[in-house]
């Protein structure tokens, strides 16, 4: 049985007082026992911070990127190993904003989903198509691309303790959430695609959807057979719809 996941991807918001007010807001209000499990991914600079507010609760966090090389001369970048030194459990690589808006190839970020195993972190690989890409019908072939990157670099021992997040870029951000259909088509593609090199780590594997997740459209994507869960952008800013994000994905 895979536990679901509920990722919150803060990308470029909050302020320390902001942020000190939604953690607040989350701990407060979170359930005694969530079957599912919760992290936050606040910016860099703020994770450390974060990760004292919510050290002894069951929030979890991550980061939003990471450098693929281990240390040196690389300015501006942020190592795996500083990560996990400010106590980051999980470490999403290859999200749609870094791919299109900073051009990051299929092979840079398997690299950085590399850098990240190196150092026993829990990477998350985005995944997703373009619309131009969906309307050519060729969703399959991008997905298939850019894990398949991964596979060949790391192996699919590799996501043993990797998480996958489908995320169709048209859907994120732009309130247009994919279908459930269209979600589970594309989630069951990705796993049958694990599963022709590993069956066993296939079924464990998993995969979390991505793109305009709301409180109201969550339950449907999560009753899913091949959706373990979700990563939420905009609704994760707000502890309310986080929380009834995180209850859906709980109750599937
Ligand atoms: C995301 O940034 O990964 C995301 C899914 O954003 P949103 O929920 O705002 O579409």
């Amino acid at each position: 049985m895979r536990r679901p996941i509920v990722a919150g991807n803060w990308k470029m918001h909050g302020t320390r007082a902001e942020n000190a007010r939604l953690i607040e807001e989350l701990t407060s209000r979170f359930p005694d026992q969530s079957a599912a499990e919760c992290l936050v991914c606040p910016p860099f600079v703020y994770l450390q911070e974060v990760g004292r507010m919510l050290r002894d609760t069951p929030i979890g966090l991550g980061a939003q990127d990471v450098c693929a090389e281990a240390q040196g001369a690389f300015t501006g970048e942020v190592s795996a190993a500083m990560l996990k030194d400010v106590g980051c459990g999980n470490v999403i690589v290859g999200h749609s904003e870094r791919r299109w808006i900073y051009h990051e190839s299929d092979q840079l970020v398997a690299r950085k989903f590399a850098a990240v195993q190196a150092k026993s972190l829990a990477p998350i690989l985005c995944v997703g198509e373009q619309l131009s890409e969906r309307e050519q019908g060729r969703t399959e072939e991008v997905v298939a691309r850019q894990l398949d990157a991964v596979l060949s670099l790391c192996g699919v021992g590799a996501l043993e303790s990797g998480v996958i997040a489908y995320e169709p870029v048209w859907a994120i951000g732009t309130g247009h959430t994919a279908t459930p259909e269209q979600a589970q088509q594309v989630h069951a593609f990705i796993r049958e695609r694990i599963a022709a090199r590993d069956a066993k780590i296939a079924l464990g594997t998993r995969i979390l959807y991505g793109g305009s997740i709301k409180p109201g459209n969550a339950g449907e994507l999560f009753s899913q057979p091949d959706v373990d869960g979700g990563l939420i952008g905009g609704a994760s800013l707000k502890a309310e719809e986080f929380l009834a994000i995180l209850a859906a994905a709980g109750s599937r």
